[in-house]
C-alpha cells in the first residue's frame, strides 16, 4: 500500500446520525498524520482505525461551524493524557483562537505540550505547512462564513540515477546530486552526457484536496491544479438545488462538475446531509457528471 492516504473519521454534515460522524479525516505520509476538521467522534474514530495519536503533527480546520470543530479540546485534552510533549500545530481560519483559547484555560491548563495557534487569511492562498515530505497550502472557499480549502502535495524526487548508465559513463560519485537537480554532465574528453541519458523520470507527486464546506464555485478550479484526488462536500441531491444555494453548499453534482473540469484522477464525495439513509442516490448523480467517484465512508482509507 502506498505511503500516501486519507483515513475518513466522519462524512456526515451538521448533526452526528446513526450513519455518520460529522467531518474530519487523517491524512497520512511516511507515519506523520495530519488531520482536516476535528468533528465530534474523531478520538473514537482514532481508535478503531488504529491511528497512533503520537503521530498527529497538526491540525488544520476549515471553518467554525461546530460539525468541523467541536472535537478539539477533547482531542487536545486526551493528546495531554497521552503525555504528549512535542507541539501541535492548530490551523485555521480568524476566530479559531477565540473559540478555542478560552476552552483551553478552562481544560487544559495544565498540557505538557503547547498548542501553536495560527490563524490563515482565508481570501488568499497560503502555504500553512511544509516539511521534507509534504506541502500543504489554503485556499478560499465559498461559504456562509470564512471557509478554508486545502491542498495536500507529497514532495518527490523529480529524477533518479540510472545506476546503470552512470556507471557506464563512470560518472564520479560527487556529481550525484548535481545529476538529480538536472545538470548534464561533462566527462574528461569534453564529451557532454545529457541529463536524461543518466537519470530516469521519478514518480509525478501525487496531490490531495479537501473542499468542504463550499458551495459550487468554478472560481476554486484554479487552487487545484496538479490535484490528483479531490474531496468535495456533496451535502444534497439536486432535487434540493435551491436549498445547497440558500445555505452554501454543493450538490453531489456540482461536485462532480469540479472534479471533471480540474481533471483530477478521481473524487470523494462527503458531508452528507442527514436526510439520506443511502448515500447511493448521491454517488449516482456525481457519477453521471464524473465516473471514478468514491462515496467516503467512515472506516475507509484511501490510497492517495
Ligand atoms: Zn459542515
Ligand atoms: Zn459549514
Amino acid at each position: 500500500m502506498s505511503d500516501f492516504k486519507v483515513h475518513i473519521l466522519g462524512c456526515g454534515s451538521a448533526i452526528p446520525t446513526a450513519l455518520h460522524y460529522p467531518s474530519s479525516q487523517v491524512v497520512e505520509l511516511r507515519g506523520k498524520l495530519f488531520m482536516l476538521d476535528c468533528g465530534e467522534g474523531t478520538q473514537r474514530q482514532f481508535r478503531l482505525q488504529k491511528l497512533n495519536f503520537q503521530r498527529l503533527v497538526a491540525v488544520f480546520i476549515s471553518h467554525l461551524h461546530g460539525d468541523h470543530c467541536f472535537g478539539l479540546i477533547g482531542l487536545i485534552s486526551t493528546l495531554g493524557l497521552l503525555g504528549r510533549t512535542g507541539d501541535l500545530q492548530l490551523i485555521g481560519p480568524k476566530g479559531l483562537k477565540s473559540y478555542i483559547e478560552p476552552l483551553l484555560k478552562q481544560f487544559c491548563m495544565d498540557l505538557k505540550y503547547k498548542v501553536v495557534i495560527e490563524e490563515i487569511n482565508h481570501k488568499e492562498e497560503a502555504i500553512v505547512y511544509e516539511d521534507r515530505s509534504i506541502i500543504i497550502k489554503s485556499f478560499p472557499l465559498a461559504h456562509r462564513m470564512p471557509t478554508l480549502g486545502f491542498t495536500l502535495k507529497e514532495k518527490v524526487a523529480t529524477r533518479h540515477l540510472d545506476k546503470a548508465a552512470v556507471d557506464f559513463f563512470q560518472v564520479p560519485r560527487s556529481f550525484y546530486p548535481k545529476l538529480l537537480l538536472g545538470e548534464d554532465y561533462l566527462n574528461e574528453d569534453g564529451e557532454l552526457i545529457a541529463n536524461t541519458r543518466l537519470t530516469k523520470q521519478g514518480k509525478m507527486a501525487k496531490c490531495y484536496a479537501y473542499m468542504s464546506d463550499t458551495s459550487f464555485n468554478p472560481n476554486a478550479l484554479k487552487y487545484l491544479e496538479g490535484v490528483t484526488s479531490l474531496y468535495h462536500e456533496a451535502t444534497f441531491m439536486k432535487s434540493e438545488q435551491e436549498r445547497a444555494k440558500r445555505t452554501a453548499h454543493s450538490t453531489a453534482q456540482e461536485a462532480a462538475e469540479i472534479a471533471r473540469l480540474a481533471g483530477v484522477e478521481r473524487l470523494l464525495i462527503g458531508h452528507y446531509s442527514a436526510r439520506y439513509y443511502s448515500v447511493d442516490a448521491l454517488l449516482n448523480e456525481a457519477k453521471e457528471v464524473f465516473e471514478n467517484t468514491i462515496a467516503s465512508n467512515e472506516g475507509m482509507v484511501i490510497e492517495l
